[in-house]
């Protein structure tokens, strides 16, 4: 794997920088607090590609390498891990599923739109009583003619208010992963209800919902891949998602350490500046060394999925480590703020908010350490 970034790729990662310090960073603490990021954001992102990255220009997106995607989505979590959510969510688990199972019409219409920002996606994998055991999942489809009749309820989807398509996945066969099959809804299809969770810990600016499924009836052409092949779908996006949620999580360990850099130099206790002491350069050191562990780590697995190559153990590790560390890096941030850090005039506080949900969604760590268990011993513990 060669790390040094070509000029294309430091000129995205410049321009997204200088874009997110511009557009977002002002406002996260205000849309953290009114629990809604401004969705004029939408656009404004689409314009600079990030709902591109990846998805080849035939279908409205701006290509680019996976490397480049880990750049977007760093600067992102720097930023604002709930624009990081939106962007990572819509793109990454809604338009990547539909450029790897999609029909071309289908490619033609929802992926065009979510690659340019004009449609933005969920993805409802996750019921009331399923969560990581999502291959006995109960909503369920039942084909009636040249349509499915989705009947069902989810939970914790996010962009799940503002979305304009949503893949659910739904039983159409027996028990297990093979009677599970996606479906593309256009959100406005009567039957499909939706309410937003407020109140999370953090990511408060991103919609999160619950929703509904009554009788929704859509077109049998609205199946996404194969009957039966939902499960795959579903861990096709997740796989491809670990990625650049581990990337996410480096953005949120970087701008844990850029706060704190920052703040030891110009805070002084004992008539000297914090950055002195070695117990606050210990905690610095820290970050900085799973900073760059957590990058190289979802790197790797970009590099891997890029090439074409097998990338699944490597995504889970990515995440596992760069969510962790995440939460690592946020709560030794607020220690070396001290009290200050407990309030949001810094952006401490939102970090260890934001990164505390990265340990449990897309697969807790318990499911990644199941799923790494599970390549080094070929022994599965889900069984
Ligand atoms: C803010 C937010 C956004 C989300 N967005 C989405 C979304 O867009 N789409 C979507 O479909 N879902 C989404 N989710 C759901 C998320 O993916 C689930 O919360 C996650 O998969 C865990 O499921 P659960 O919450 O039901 O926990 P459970 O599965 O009930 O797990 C509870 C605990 O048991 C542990 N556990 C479970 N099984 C095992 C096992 N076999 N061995 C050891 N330990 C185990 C878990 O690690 C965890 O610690 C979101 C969740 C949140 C909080």
């Amino acid at each position: 794997m060669d790390l040094t970034l070509t000029d294309e790729q430091l000129s995205f990662q410049k321009l997204a920088r200088e874009f997110l310090d511009r557009e977002v960073v002002p406002h996260r603490m205000e849309w953290d607090r009114a629990e809604s990021v401004d969705p004029a954001i939408v656009p404004k992102l689409a314009e600079l590609g990030f709902f591109g990255l990846t998805i080849p220009e035939e279908y409205g997106g701006v290509a680019g390498d996976y490397i480049t995607y880990c750049l977007g989505m760093e600067e992102l979590g720097r930023a604002d891990s709930s624009v990081r959510g939106i962007v990572s969510v819509s793109m990454g688990l809604v338009g990547k599923p539909i450029l790897g199972f999609g029909t071309e019409e289908q490619k033609q219409d929802w992926l065009r739109r979510i690659a340019t920002g004009t449609a933005t996606g969920c993805f409802a994998l996750t019921e009331p009583d399923i969560g990581s055991d999502a291959s006995n999942l109960t909503t369920k489809a039942v084909r009636q003619g040249d349509e499915y009749v989705i009947d069902g309820q989810k939970i914790f989807i996010t962009n799940g208010t503002w979305a304009d398509v949503c893949v659910v996945f739904a039983r159409t066969g027996g028990p297990g992963p093979k009677g599970i099959s996606a479906f593309l809804v256009p959100t406005d299809t009567p039957g499909f209800e939706r309410r937003e969770i407020k109140g999370k810990l953090g990511l408060r600016g991103q919609a999160t919902c619950e929703i509904f499924l009554t009788g929704v009836r859509v077109p049998a052409s609205a199946m996404l891949g194969q009957e039966g092949q939902g499960f795959k779908i579903a861990m096709y996006s997740l796989d491809r998602g670990r990625v650049s949620m581990a990337a996410g999580c480096v953005g949120i360990i970087c701008g844990c350490l850029d706060a704190v850099v920052a703040y030891s130099k110009e805070r002084h206790q004992f008539g000297r500046p914090l950055a002195s002491f070695q117990m606050i350069q210990d905690m610095i050191a820290e970050m900085s060394v799973d900073a760059d562990a957590a990058r190289l780590l979802a790197w790797r697995a970009a590099d891997l999925l890029q090439r074409g190559e097998p990338f699944g153990v490597e995504a889970s590790k990515a995440k596992y480590f760069a969510s962790e560390a995440a939460v690592r890096a946020s709560n030794l941030a607020i220690q070396a703020f001290g009290g200050y850090g407990y309030i949001d005039e810094y952006p401490v506080a939102k970090f260890m908010r934001d990164a505390r949900v990265t340990t449990l969604y897309e697969g807790t760590s318990q499911i990644q350490k199941l799923l790494i268990g599970r390549a080094e011993t070929g022994v599965s513990a889900f069984v």
